[in-house]
C-alpha cells in the first residue's frame, strides 16, 4: 500500500509522499521538478495538470481577500491618495502576492488532488535513482 499525501509538503514545497525532493528545480521558483526519484512518481500526471492550479487555488486566495481589503480602505485611500494610487497599490500587491503564492498553488493543487484521487502503484514509472 502505497502512502498518503502530506499536507505539509505544501508548506515545505517538497514531494507529498517522501517529503525529501523538492517540487522546485534548484534556483527557480516556477519550474517543477519532474518527478520525485525516491518515489517514483511523476508530479504533472498527465498533460496539463497544473492548468486548474491558478484558477482554483491563486485567484481565490488573492481575490478574496483583495477584495474585502479594497472595500474596506476604498473610502480612506481615495480621499487621500486618489483612485490612480489606489488601483496602482492593488495592482502592485496582485502581482507580488501571485508571483510568492505560485508554487504554493500547486503543490496546494498537487496535494489536494493526491488527497481526493491517491496515487496508483501503475502511476510510479518515473525515473526512480539506483542505490
Ligand atoms: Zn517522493
Amino acid at each position: 500500500m502505497l502512502p498518503r499525501p502530506k499536507l505539509r509538503a505544501v508548506l515545505m514545497l517538497r514531494c507529498p509522499y517522501c517529503l525529501k525532493q523538492p517540487l522546485l528545480k534548484q534556483g527557480s521558483w516556477f519550474e517543477f521538478e519532474e518527478g520525485c526519484p525516491d518515489c517514483g512518481y511523476r508530479f504533472e500526471r498527465e498533460e496539463g495538470y497544473f492548468v486548474g492550479a491558478p484558477w482554483m487555488i491563486s485567484y481565490p486566495l488573492l481575490g478574496i481577500p483583495g477584495l474585502i481589503l479594497a472595500i474596506r480602505f476604498y473610502p480612506y485611500f481615495s480621499q487621500h491618495y486618489g483612485m490612480t494610487a489606489f488601483g496602482a497599490v492593488l495592482a502592485l500587491g496582485a502581482c507580488v502576492l501571485g508571483l510568492g503564492l505560485y508554487p504554493f498553488a500547486r503543490a496546494i493543487w498537487l496535494v489536494g488532488d493526491h488527497m481526493i484521487n491517491p496515487l496508483e502503484a501503475s502511476e510510479l514509472h518515473f525515473k526512480r535513482k539506483t542505490p
